[in-house]
């Protein structure tokens, strides 16, 4: 019996014109991802997308579980091929629906005619086959309410297809199709849970880290590392740069303020992210910030930071509460890298006492005692990029 997965597309199913360009880019998404597990053919009709594995060997299992992490899917399901024929379509629904009919109590059919030719109508198909269903499996009764299992026929151009699954897909829109964007990426919650909400809107990312050594130790920057490659599921390649921040830092500690430490190193975040971003064609950047959650992210501190800033500061968890966070953090597997316990450089030399509420120019006043832009363009030129990709 052949099996194949079906992909149906979420949101860009809608785009008009564009459609196709948003279909090309998620077939290139879907092929990129499954190309470690064997040889696929894939093709799109419909606003479906079938993934048909050419090699015996392949587990369907783990192509659903890697499909199933790409943006742009609104849902997906194993199939079975069957040829446009109803004796066929039923002798194939006996052995391939076997085990899950076999456990449930209830069912309904469900069937959908793309192609009109078919000889059948839908609510026949249904009829026909769901009477057939119930002398093969007696101990099952219709249900249309609420039934345990639903069985799909869909009619289509070159096959029929049946299945019984429904799988809900990422949502979202294929990464790339919104262009590219620098993620601030510390080791914390947040900001991993940030960029795969930005990477749901299309948007492909690449991360930037500060370290601060020897304030901050390797196993920090390997903690990001692995923040990085776990995102990778969901986001695809990832260009990660790590700058080096210490002489930033020390250099803020020696000649400012004590009350505008924070606020001052994340305007000097900021800067240097923007210059790699335009090195590297992205249009915007991305923090896990949420207003409110610390005293450098109240309104009055956001509006300090970006009044560096040139291009726009996405911030998706701006309104989120924590544990609204971590529970995506749970949900795409970030959070016990998160929570491991090594330092940030932002948690070095903080203030006892942070301006909650600072003033644009008291900022820039503070800023102003020590020219930075030496030892800006140093960390910048000195930042090491490493590409992370698919494991596997
Ligand atoms: P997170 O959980 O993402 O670390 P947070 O609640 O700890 O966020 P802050 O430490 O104030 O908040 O940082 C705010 C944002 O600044 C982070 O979400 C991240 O985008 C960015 N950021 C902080 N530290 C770093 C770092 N060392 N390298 C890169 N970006 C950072
Ligand atoms: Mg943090």
């Amino acid at each position: 019996m052949k099996e194949l997965v079906l992909v149906k597309y979420g949101e860009m199913a809608l785009k008009g014109l564009n459609k196709k360009t948003f279909e090309d880019m998620l077939t290139k998404n879907i092929k990129r991802r499954l190309k470690a597990i064997g040889n696929f053919k894939l093709t799109s009709a419909q606003s479906t997308t079938y993934i048909t594995p050419l090699d015996d060997d392949i587990d369907l299992g783990e192509v659903v579980d890697r499909v199933g992490k790409i943006f742009g899917i609104a849902a997906l399901c194993r199939a079975c091929v069957c040829e446009k024929d109803f004796d066929d379509i039923c002798n194939k629904s006996y052995e391939y629906l076997d085990e899950v009919l076999g456990c449930a109590r209830t069912f309904k059919v469900n069937a959908k005619r793309a192609d009109k030719a078919f000889p059948m109508k839908s609510p026949e198909i249904c009829a026909e086959l769901g009477g057939k269903l119930l002398d093969k499996f007696p101990h099952l009764t219709v249900d249309v309410k609420n039934p345990d299992v639903i069985v799909t026929v869909e009619i289509r151009d070159e096959n029929a297809f049946v299945h019984a699954e429904n799988i809900k897909g990422a949502g979202g829109l294929p990464v790339g199709s919104s262009g590219k964007a620098m993620l601030l990426l510390s080791g914390g919650i947040d900001s991993p849970v940030a960029g795969w909400m930005m990477a749901k809107r299309g948007v492909h990312i690449a991360a930037i880290h500060y370290v601060s050594p020897p304030y901050t130790s390797d196993r920090a920057q390997l903690k990001v590392e692995q923040l990085c490659q776990k995102l990778t599921d969901w986001c695809g390649g990832i260009a990660f740069f790590c700058v080096p921040f210490t002489e930033l830092q020390e250099a803020i500690k020696d000649h400012c303020p004590e009350e505008f430490f924070t606020i001052i190193m994340r305007r000097l975040m900021m800067e240097i992210a923007q210059r790699i971003a335009a090195k590297e064609g992205c249009l915007a950047l991305i923090t896990g910030e949420s207003v409110g959650q610390v005293a450098s992210q109240t309104m009055a501190a956001i509006a300090c930071t970006d009044a560096v800033c040139r291009i726009p500061v996405f911030r998706p968890c701006v309104g989120m509460d924590k544990t609204e966070i971590i529970d995506i953090s749970r949900k795409i597997d970030t959070f016990d890298i998160s929570t491991l316990p090594y330092e940030d450089c932002c948690t070095v030399f903080t203030p006892r006492h942070p301006k909650v509420r600072p003033s644009l120019s008291d900022v820039e006043k503070a800023q102003n005692s020590f020219d930075f832009e030496p030892l800006i363009q140093k960390a910048v030129e000195e930042t090491e990029m490493k590409l992370f990709n698919y494991e596997g």
